[in-house]
C-alpha cells in the first residue's frame, strides 16, 4: 500500500516547481512586456512616451517642477536605471548626477544622449559651457525625437516600424507647432522682443524665433545672478520700456519678482523651462508646454 505521506512529498515537489517556474514566467513577462525607458527630464520622458507609444513604459528620474541642474538623487535612482532597458539622458551638463548613477549601473547599459547631431551655443557669461536647453528649438526638438526613435527601434527591432510611424506623426505635429509659434511671435511689436527669464534656458528658442533673451542666472541655475547683471537686466527694462519679466516653473522666482516690483515690467507669467507641467494636464507634454509658454511670451509682450 502506498504510504500517503510520503507520496504527497513526491506529488507536491512537482507541483511546487511548477508555480514557481509559472511565477517566474510572469515576473519575466512584466519585466520584458514593455521596454523600460528611463529618462533624466520630463521633457525627454515625454517624447518617449510619444514615439513608445504602448511598447514602452517611459518614466523620468527628475519629477515634475524640479530643476535639474541642482537635482539630489533620490535613493531609488540608481535602482530605476539599474533596471531599465535604455536611459535618455539631454547631456550637454545638464544632469551630471546622472553620470555616476550609469556608471554604477554596470557596463551594458545602453545610454542615449538625444542631443547627438546638435552644434550647441556656449555659455557667454561662464566658461564657455555647453548651453543644454536645445528642446525649445522646435527645429531642434526633431533631432531629439530621431534618436529617440531610432534608439528604440534598435533596442526593440521587431517594433521598428511602429517607432518610425509615431515619430512622423510627431514630426508633423512640430512642424505645425514650429509655424504657429512664428506666427505667435511676429505680432510682438520688435522692440517688446525681449524674453527676461529666471535663468538662460530660452536661447535658443530666441534664436529660432526672434527674440533676444536674458536670463538672471546664465545657462545654469547653479550660477548665482551677479550685480552687475541684475543692473543690466533692470536698465533695459526700462530703457525699452518693457511691459513683463517671466517667471519659471523650476526656479525661485524671487530675485524677478524684485526686479519687476522695481521696474515698469510685471510678472507677464510663469513658463515652462527645464521641467513639464504636471501629468495628463496640457503642459505636461512637451508641444502643450511650448503652447503655453508662447500664449504666454505673446499676451504679456503685445
Ligand atoms: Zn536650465
Amino acid at each position: 500500500m502506498l504510504n500517503i505521506k510520503s507520496c504527497s512529498k513526491y506529488i507536491l515537489f512537482p507541483v511546487l516547481t511548477l508555480s514557481i517556474i509559472s511565477c517566474k514566467e510572469k515576473n519575466e513577462n512584466q519585466r520584458t512586456d514593455k521596454i523600460l525607458a528611463v529618462s533624466s527630464i520630463t521633457i525627454i520622458a515625454d517624447m518617449v512616451k510619444y514615439i513608445g507609444g504602448d511598447k514602452v513604459d517611459s518614466r523620468s528620474i527628475c519629477p515634475v517642477g524640479t530643476d535639474p541642474h541642482t537635482y539630489k538623487p533620490k535613493p531609488s535612482d540608481p535602482k530605476s536605471i539599474a533596471e531599465s532597458d535604455i536611459v535618455f539622458i539631454n547631456g550637454l551638463g545638464l544632469e551630471h548626477w546622472i553620470e555616476e548613477m550609469i556608471r554604477n549601473a554596470g557596463g551594458n547599459k545602453k545610454v542615449v544622449k538625444v542631443t547627438d547631431g546638435i552644434e550647441p551655443l556656449k555659455d557667454e557669461k561662464g566658461y564657455g559651457d555647453p548651453d543644454p536647453h536645445a528642446w525649445f528649438d522646435v527645429n531642434l526638438a526633431k533631432i531629439y525625437v530621431r534618436n529617440i526613435a531610432d534608439a528604440l527601434a534598435e533596442v526593440d527591432k521587431p517594433n521598428e516600424l511602429y517607432y518610425l510611424q509615431n515619430l512622423n506623426d510627431y514630426l508633423l505635429k512640430l512642424d505645425s507647432l514650429d509655424s504657429w509659434i512664428r506666427k505667435q511671435i511676429a505680432e510682438i511689436p520688435e522692440m517688446q522682443r525681449v524674453l527676461i527669464t529666471s535663468h538662460d534656458a530660452f536661447r535658443y528658442f530666441g534664436r529660432a524665433y526672434g527674440l533676444e533673451v536674458r536670463g538672471l542666472q546664465g545657462i545654469s541655475t547653479e550660477a548665482r545672478p551677479q550685480t552687475e547683471d541684475i543692473k543690466k537686466i533692470v536698465d533695459l527694462i526700462k530703457e525699452r520700456k518693457l511691459k513683463a519679466v517671466f517667471i519659471e516653473t523650476s526656479v525661485n522666482p524671487k530675485l524677478l519678482q524684485e526686479i519687476s516690483r522695481e521696474t515698469s515690467a510685471r510678472v507677464g507669467g510663469t513658463l515652462y523651462s527645464d521641467s513639464l507641467g504636471e501629468e495628463y494636464s496640457d503642459e505636461g507634454t512637451y508641444i502643450g508646454a511650448v503652447i503655453h509658454n508662447v500664449k504666454t511670451i505673446t499676451s504679456a509682450l503685445k
